[in-house]
């Protein structure tokens, strides 16, 4: 049987470009949040004949964080969740922006507009995905789920991260989560790399740099603290995993704050940054005792004190087989629109994936996009919705 997804495009794209002109930038960002884009799109949605669950939560500044679920239910013993996001990040220098980012236009194939790519392209697709299943009564082969999640773009707190608190995700349930897209589509993400930010501050004595004998020069220290613990933990950390790429854990000292204003002083204090992207083999409690048992040895030998706080830590341990059932099934959807076999490959960054990963669940993320999310003048193709929505359709079908 030939899928003629395209023919409900125009209804589609008419309720798409009506959603993006709904600011739904993140409250973490000075924005007004997703509610009223969560609202706008519950609608729609029930005209489409779906039922839709609310799970809303209030943040910590009084704003609704809106989270919607819903889907096709075909009594199957297999679901597959499609993970979209409705926040944004905000539309940055006003500027440099062709058109206003809240005012989406197309141009040929091109939709403009801030979070037309990030998260809406995919928006778009499982909508489309929805309404062709449910207009041809296509018999699914596997329940399809879909979560519509608030806080992507500022840690997840009031999205995925409550959600999976909230025993709404079951056995025998697969993830694909659609906001990442590696050279359009020919890669399959399975594997994150936990993310920490570490700042490190020395205090010592400032002082004359004629008299250092009465003061502790904590950039001297800080340097040789520093450098210890990166030369350690590339010793101590070194395995190599070549999903990804680097294939190894990176350690890098990055950021270090401004001291003294003179030549001539010796500064007190010194305050130096660390970014680690560590494979999922380790675990961060490892590293982090391991650094402070270093702290400590300089506290006694140096006499400074040492603070070390943890700026960020989003940990990530474990991995989705490109054997899994969620993998194969992608895999092979891709092969049959695509013609090509896609590979599986961890990243550095992170995606909301690793949430579900972490409590066990088996995710993969994927889809084809140009890359534009978070720029000015984002946009996404919508040959990209159509296209990425065939693939999603056949891995209901096989
Ligand atoms: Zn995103």
């Amino acid at each position: 049987m030939h899928h003629n997804i395209e023919q409900y495009k125009n209804n589609v794209l008419n309720f798409f470009l009506k959603f993006l002109e709904i600011d739904a930038v993140n409250p973490s960002f000075g924005g007004r949040g997703e509610y009223e884009r969560a609202n706008f799109l519950e609608n729609y949605l029930e005209e489409l004949g779906l039922k839709v669950t609310r799970i809303d939560y209030k943040d910590d500044k009084g704003y609704i964080r809106p989270n919607i679920i819903t889907g096709i239910d075909n009594r199957r013993d297999k679901s597959i969740w499609f993970l979209l996001h409705l926040d944004t990040v905000d539309p940055g220098n006003l500027d440099l922006w062709k058109y206003d980012p809240f005012k989406p236009v197309i141009v040929d194939d091109k939709i403009f507009g801030r979070g037309s790519e990030d998260n809406g392209q995919a928006i778009a697709s499982v909508l489309l995905l929805l309404k062709y299943i449910l207009d041809k009564n296509i018999d699914i082969k596997y329940n399809l789920k879909v979560a519509f999640v608030s806080d992507e773009e500022a840690g997840s707190k009031y999205g995925i991260k409550k959600l999976l608190k909230e025993n709404i995700f079951k056995e025998n349930e697969y993830f694909i989560v659609p906001d990442a897209s590696i050279e359009n589509g020919r890669f399959i993400e399975i594997a994150e790399k936990s993310i920490v930010w570490l700042k490190i501050r020395v205090i010592g004595k400032q002082g004359h740099a004629a008299m250092p004998d009465h003061a502790i020069n904590a950039s001297r220290i800080s340097m040789k603290l520093c450098l210890e613990i990166d030369e350690f933990l590339h010793r101590k950390y070194s395995k190599r995993n070549d999903f990804f790429n680097p294939p190894i854990s990176t350690f890098e000292i990055t950021k270090r704050e401004r001291n003294v204003n003179s030549i001539n002083i010796i500064p007190g204090e010194d305050v130096t940054y660390f970014d680690f992207r560590v494979l999922p083999e380790y675990n961060i409690d490892d590293i982090l005792n391991d650094i402070y048992k270093i702290k400590n040895k300089y506290e006694k030998n140096y006499n400074v004190r040492v603070e070390i706080e943890c700026i960020a830590r989003d940990e990530c341990y474990k991995i989705t087989s490109p054997n899994s059932f969620i993998y194969k099934i992608l895999e092979k959807s891709i092969e049959i629109n695509r013609g090509f076999k896609p590979k599986p490959i961890g990243i550095g960054g992170g995606t909301y994936a690793r949430y579900l990963r972490n409590k066990g669940y088996d995710a993969v993320v994927w889809q084809t996009t140009e890359n534009k999310a978070h720029q000015v003048n984002e946009y996404c193709r919508i040959s990209n919705i159509l296209e990425d929505a065939k693939v999603f359709l056949t891995c209901f079908l096989i």
